[in-house]
């Protein structure tokens, strides 16, 4: 085996800052007993041997060369290495306390500067020290300088690295010279067996696993640096299609054990169904159709389905929703709407009473802000199956409420919600009550109005079924989007008061502070007061998250009668509102949210027939993130557009939330850039199934261990 470090690591930046941390944690270390190294790497998810040996480069450092100080100088802003002897060294206080050492060889100099630095780096950077630095070389004020480079003392002569240095992924008290020992000596004690036939990686056209592995930790002086770097060296690939073959089992596996899982039939689409269809006001569109059709057909199926609906804000899946609860109802079940904020469930609460009521079935309401009494009430309709529907917030999955025979459980924006709350709620069908049956599961109807992409979705949920809501209904027209400098405040308040004039309602939207839930109640409260004082002759409401439930009703009733105009708002609006009135939105420090909030929130106007405006206010200068969220909210209103640029913006990793995505599984693929290899592990994961159960275990054992939990839901 080759030495697996030939040069003691260059000192990472992460020990320079260690310091600071320390003196931090020192005013209460009396109370925390010092964490040990197996638990920190356990953090970093390392604890067999096999861990370790996954434990991949995250990149590589190139300390294959020395540069000469004047060369170097003229390679400005990239990453270099130079040797030099100590000439200089102290503590300097100006602007504030840091270790100045200056290093010289025969053709210049550079200064090596250390903010954060221990006592102990004078004496090992006395002078006449010989020093190998590496990092950026920049034209500071007083000549060439490093800030914070990586460096090692070295004796005259030490070789030169002849391959590339691996950085690993790394944590608090967790430096690279003990990740590379660790890694090391694993590498000689794991069980090589390739859990991939020779054969079957030929047809493949992949590299065989402990080769890439071995070249991943150590690759060799001829190794073509840009794939590795890149991430496109075959050893690479090796390591993509494993983890995401060991995704696509998971997945189905999971997909194999809910279809193993029994659900009632719903097979009834009657009277309630029929008649709720005749009464409403308008026609389902096209998409509504295609989409109910794929529903109900899933309902009818043994088996509990799990179907994602996927609807752009104000495309109409309340609607679908109701249907589908009206087929558990003809055939004899209940059914659960539940939603994350008490707002949104009031309102489906409100909307679907009223279609349904005058149609005889019994909607049953039921949120944490009941008063005891009301809520026993609730349950014990819950209980006897007299409540047909129920419809709430979590509460529906709270202790002691038991359902007399859940069918189907709906919940809206479901990404708002854990996997656990959601697998709570489906647990709830599980009873052997008279009808429901026992070991059944009810059937799922999640949706969201977030769209993932579709290979997103495709990779992600595999044992999700997917239904698109591909179309808005008509009359819509749809929402110009400005951006606008704060500085404009003025102007876009007298906007306000002309559209109000005009009969138009306004949402004005508080600033995200997310350091501090005061703070942004405290700019909220400023907000309501300083536009209710600019426009006297308006009635200004505001509502935030920190109003009682009832306090919160009140004030959006009011909105929604058009007895309050200008309706100043936290957040808390984001979700679901609807009030087809208000045709304006403003949102303060848009440069603050995220595309997807800014999507949500804006999804509140042009659910009329007016033309709707939404003013997206910032505050410059803006960062090049921020600019490029505002650029797509201005250039597009389509959902999916947006979400695609989230995506691209922000890795799906936060897109999907790590709760409830096979997000922890992928390290090293990337669901845009390497589809193919996505392709080619799902039908291997299909042929494996069939047919090599050893190969799946084999496979699912080296790759998942604990992370398989993510899938279970
Ligand atoms: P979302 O998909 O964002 O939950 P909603 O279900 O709240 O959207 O629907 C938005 C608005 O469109 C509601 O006022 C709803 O009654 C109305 N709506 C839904 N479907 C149709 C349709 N086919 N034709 C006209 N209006 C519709
Ligand atoms: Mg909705």
């Amino acid at each position: 085996m080759p030495a697996a470090n030939p040069l003691t690591p260059l000192k990472p930046a992460d020990a320079a800052a260690e310091p600071v941390k320390a003196a931090k944690a020192g005013k209460k270390k009396a109370a925390k007993p010092p964490v040990r190294l197996e638990d920190k790497l356990a953090k970093l998810g390392l604890r067999k041997d096999m861990d370790f040996v996954l434990h991949l480069p995250m990149r590589y450092e190139d300390e294959t060369q020395v540069v000469s100080m004047r060369d170097a100088a003229f390679r400005g802003g990239s990453m270099v290495q130079v040797e030099g002897i100590v000439t200089e060294c102290d503590i300097q206080f100006r602007p504030r306390r840091q270790l100045v050492v200056t290093i010289a060889d025969d053709t210049a100099q550079v200064v090596l500067r250390f903010l954060n630095f221990y006592g102990s780096q004078t004496k090992q950077l006395a002078a006449g020290t010989r020093v190998r630095a590496r990092g950026e070389l920049r034209h500071g004020f007083f000549g060439a300088e490093m800030v914070h480079p990586g460096y090692k003392v070295i004796n005259e002569g030490a070789p030169l690295p002849t391959s590339l240095t691996p950085v690993y992924p790394a944590g608090d008290g967790i430096s690279q010279l003990m990740l590379r020992k660790a890694i090391g000596s694993a590498l000689n004690r794991v069980n090589w067996q390739d859990t991939l036939s020779p054969a079957l990686l030929a047809s493949l056209g992949l590299q065989n696993f402990e080769a890439s592995i071995r070249l991943l930790h150590n690759p060799p002086p001829d190794v073509d640096e840009h794939a590795l770097m890149e991430k496109e060296h075959p050893a690479w690939q090796r390591m993509k299609f494993d983890e995401l073959l060991a995704q696509q089992l998971s997945l189905k596996r999971a997909q194999a054990s809910r279809r193993a899982k029994g659900a009632t039939a719903l097979s009834v689409v009657g009277e309630l169904s029929n008649s709720f269809l005749l009464t409403l006001p308008f026609v389902l569109t096209g998409a509504q159709e295609k989409v109910l059709a794929e529903i109900r057909t899933d309902l009818k199926q043994a088996f509990p389905m799990q179907r994602l609906l996927q609807g752009d804000v104000g495309s109409g899946k309340t609607v679908v929703a109701a249907l589908a609860a009206a087929q558990a109802i003809d055939s004899g079940f209940q059914a659960a709407l539940m939603a994350p904020t008490e707002i949104l469930a009031d309102q489906h609460f409100r909307k679907i009473a009223a279609w349904m009521e005058p149609l005889g079935i019994k909607v049953a309401w039921l949120t944490g802000s009941l008063k005891k009494k009301e809520k026993d009430q609730a349950k014990a309709l819950i209980e006897s199956g007299e409540a047909q529907l129920v419809i709430g917030t979590h509460a529906l999955i709270q202790d002691g409420v038991e359902f007399s025979k859940l069918g189907l459980v709906i919940v809206d924006e479901q990404h708002r919600f854990g996997v656990g709350q959601r697998l709570t709620l489906r647990n709830k069908g599980q009873k052997d009550g008279d009808g429901g049956g026992k070991g059944k599961v009810p059937h799922q109807l999640m949706m969201s109005a977030t769209p993932i992409p579709r290979t997103l979705a495709m990779t992600y949920y595999a044992d999700l079924e997917v239904s698109v809501i591909d179309e808005l209904p008509p009359g819509r027209t749809p929402i110009v989007t400005r951006v606008v400098d704060q500085n404009r405040r003025d102007e876009v308040i007298e906007r306000v008061h002309a559209a109000a004039q005009d009969g138009k309602q306004i949402y004005w939207v508080c600033p995200l502070i997310e350091e501090s839930e005061a703070l942004q109640l405290q700019t909220a409260t400023d907000t309501h007061a300083m536009l209710s004082l600019e426009l006297p002759d308006l009635k200004v409401g505001l509502v935030h998250g920190r109003l009682k439930p009832a306090e919160k009703q009140v004030v959006m009733d009011a909105f929604t009668r058009n007895e309050i105009q200008v309706l100043v708002a936290t957040t808390v609006i984001e979700v679901g509102v609807d009030v087809p009135n208000a045709s304006l939105m403003v949102i303060e420090h848009a440069e603050r949210f995220g595309l997807s909030q800014l999507h949500q929130l804006r999804g509140r106007v042009g659910r009329g027939a007016n033309a709707s405006v939404c003013l997206l206010l910032y505050q410059g200068p803006l960062g090049g993130t921020a600019k490029q969220r505002l650029m797509t909210m201005r250039e597009t209103t389509d959902g999916f557009e947006i979400a695609r640029k989230d995506l691209e913006l922000r890795g799906p990793g936060e897109f999907l939330g790590a709760r409830q995505s096979g997000e922890a599984m992928l390290r090293f693929a990337n669901l845009e850039t390497d589809q193919w290899l996505v392709d080619k592990a799902r039908s291997l994961a299909t042929e494996l199934l069939e047919k090599d159960m050893p190969t799946v275990e084999a496979h699912l054992n080296r790759w998942l261990g604990f992370r398989e939990e993510f899938l279970r839901v």
